[in-house]
């Protein structure tokens, strides 16, 4: 076995007050090389099969799971990334302008619309498709909105706070030494504070912004969120195959369903169109479907079997299914 490494940043860090993420929190990447490696039987759990594979993601709760902690981090993460903002702004004294204002209005709808996901998908809770009864996991359709919607708001949440924070960012002191030192801390002293924010103050909360937007560290953490859960052209399709799109075409059916070409040529007349069923309505009514717009069963036998979430598949157990 070999481990080819990155670069360590946590090793390049000069100090905990100058790197407080980078010297604490450095996951180490590294590339691991099996070659002719030993593996124990009773340590393999799949052998070249392929559906088996595939399956141990999409036929169990394994995947979802992983990625509801991903979104339970992620909420964490935006909320810790807010408060560095609202701290900026109050360190830039500029938290009163109602465009800071409005700054920190979008960081807390996109931090809360990440929390809204999450205990959505909790309270939304589905049964483990062919699992044990009672088993349940989170809610699939909105997990996966999270791990589609994670990468697109993550590279804005750092561009806003970058704004909001200016060159406080970089206009900061080498090490912390700056501070100890008599003559250079004088001047540190004198001029990088704001109103209310002495100097030491002012220079931890950039030296920890910094740290978390712009270091390499943090440059990490952008590329991370981008790619974690799979590049943007594999989660998103991901994200749309899981998805309730049948719901979502009922709501148009229903509309187109209101009115017709008959319908034009009555009113043109003057008559009274004719009573009409909207395509809901007809849908419940003659079974074709579990819920307004849910797939039927013919509909989901046409799609390729990984294209249709488990709870859905023909032959689930109906308990299995969102109710
Ligand atoms: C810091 C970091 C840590 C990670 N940690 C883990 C981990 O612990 N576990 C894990 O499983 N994964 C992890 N990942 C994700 C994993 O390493 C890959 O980044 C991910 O699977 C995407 O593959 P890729 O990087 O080879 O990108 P590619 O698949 O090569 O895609 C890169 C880009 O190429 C383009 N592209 C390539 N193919 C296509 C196509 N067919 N159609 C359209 N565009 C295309 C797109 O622009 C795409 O964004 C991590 C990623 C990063 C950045």
């Amino acid at each position: 076995v070999r481990v080819l490494s990155r670069h360590s940043y946590e090793l390049g860090a000069k100090s905990v007050f100058d790197y407080p993420l980078s010297k604490r929190f450095d996951e180490n990447d590294a590339l691991l090389v099996y070659e002719n490696v030993f593996v124990p039987w009773e340590k393999a759990f799949v052998y070249r099969d392929v559906s088996l594979s595939y399956r141990q993601w999409w036929d169990t709760p394994g995947f979802i799971h992983m990625v509801t902690q991903g979104a339970i981090r992620f909420w964490t993460k935006l909320e810790f990334l807010t408060g560095i903002a609202i701290k900026i702004a109050k360190a830039n004294n500029s938290l009163g302008l109602p465009p800071v204002q409005a700054s920190l209005g979008r960081l807390v709808a996109w931090t809360n619309a990440i929390k809204g996901l999450v205990l959505a998908a909790e309270a939304n809770y589905e049964l483990v498709p062919g699992g044990i009864d009672g088993v349940v996991q989170p809610n699939r359709e909105l997990t996966h909105a999270y791990r589609s919607l994670g990468p697109i708001i993550y590279p804005l949440v750092v561009e806003e706070i970058k704004t909001l924070a200016g060159g406080g960012l970089i206009q900061l002191p080498s090490s912390y030494r700056d501070l100890l030192e008599p003559e250079v801390s004088d001047l540190v002293k004198r001029y990088i504070r704001s109103p209310g924010h002495p100097a030491e103050e002012r220079v931890k909360l950039f030296k920890l912004a910094w740290d978390a937007l712009g270091s390499e560290f943090a440059g990490r953490h952008d590329q991370y969120e981008r790619f974690y859960l799979g590049a943007p052209h594999v989660a998103l399709p991901a994200g749309f195959r899981e998805s309730n799109a049948a719901v979502l075409e009922a709501l148009v059916d229903n509309a187109l369903s209101s009115y017709s070409l008959e319908d034009a040529v009555a009113e043109a007349l003057g008559e009274t169109p004719p009573a009409r069923e909207s395509a809901q309505t007809r849908a419940v009514r003659t079974g074709a479907a579990e819920r307004p717009g849910v797939s039927t069963e013919a509909q989901l036998e046409a799609l390729p079997i990984e294209h249709v979430p488990p709870s859905l598949r023909v032959g689930a157990p109906s308990g299995a299914r969102p109710s």
